[in-house]
């Protein structure tokens, strides 16, 4: 792969939050990027360009903060590559904390119960799966869509405890979990054109 080929430029112009994560960029002097490389702490990595720092990564609880100077070179493979990986280990990190929390919150709200559920990475269109053993996968993707649409999800695969299939009672059983009609045509319309769809994949890939 070179630099032409990269689908998306990962830069402070880059806005990435969903209601579980966000991305933070913050402009500092060199000198002080330099100064502040010199603490390591296990929160922290340093981007070194040429032997000298040029982003520093920092991760909170639900914040990604990358602090870069006016002479960060964005425009290099390398530092797109590094970019790339924090950000998927970040998201996969907060998605396996939040998503179960938020299914078992769905699971006593409908009455329903799976026997465990995973957060895992699942083939590029699969968002969520669940097993004729009452397990469900989810892909760590939901945790970059509105809650909206990673519930959607959620209740999609919970409904599936009860019924095993896309067969017509499925789709109504849905729509009364949705609290919504729950066609299959709007809701994989939905997904597909889920904002920065492309993006997503692309930065989880
Ligand atoms: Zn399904």
């Amino acid at each position: 792969m070179t630099f032409k080929d990269l689908p998306f430029l990962i830069n402070p112009r880059l806005r990435l939050s969903s209601p579980y994560l966000r991305v933070e960029w913050i402009a500092i002097d060199l000198s002080l990027l330099e100064h502040e490389a010199g603490f390591p702490s296990p929160n922290r990595e340093v981007y070194l360009f040429q032997k000298r720092p040029g982003i520093l990564r920092e991760t909170g609880p639900d914040t990604l903060r990358f602090y870069y100077s006016d002479s960060t070179d964005f425009n290099r493979l390398g530092i797109q590559q590094w970019l790339r990986g924090q950000i998927k280990k970040f998201v996969e990190q907060v998605a396996s904390a939040v998503l179960p929390v938020r299914l078992h919150e769905l699971e006593r709200e409908k009455k329903l119960h799976c026997r465990n559920v995973c957060v895992e990475t699942l083939p590029k269109d699969i968002l969520g799966q669940c097993s004729s053993l009452k397990d469900i996968t989810l892909s760590p993707k939901l945790a970059l869509f509105p809650k909206r649409m990673s519930d959607a999800v959620m209740l999609h695969e919970l409904a599936h405890l009860r019924h095993l299939n896309h067969r017509k009672g499925f789709w109504a059983y849905l729509s009364v979990l949705l609290g919504e009609d729950a066609n299959e045509e709007k809701f994989k319309s939905d997904i597909a054109y889920c904002e920065h769809r492309d993006m997503i994949d692309f930065l989880l890939k």
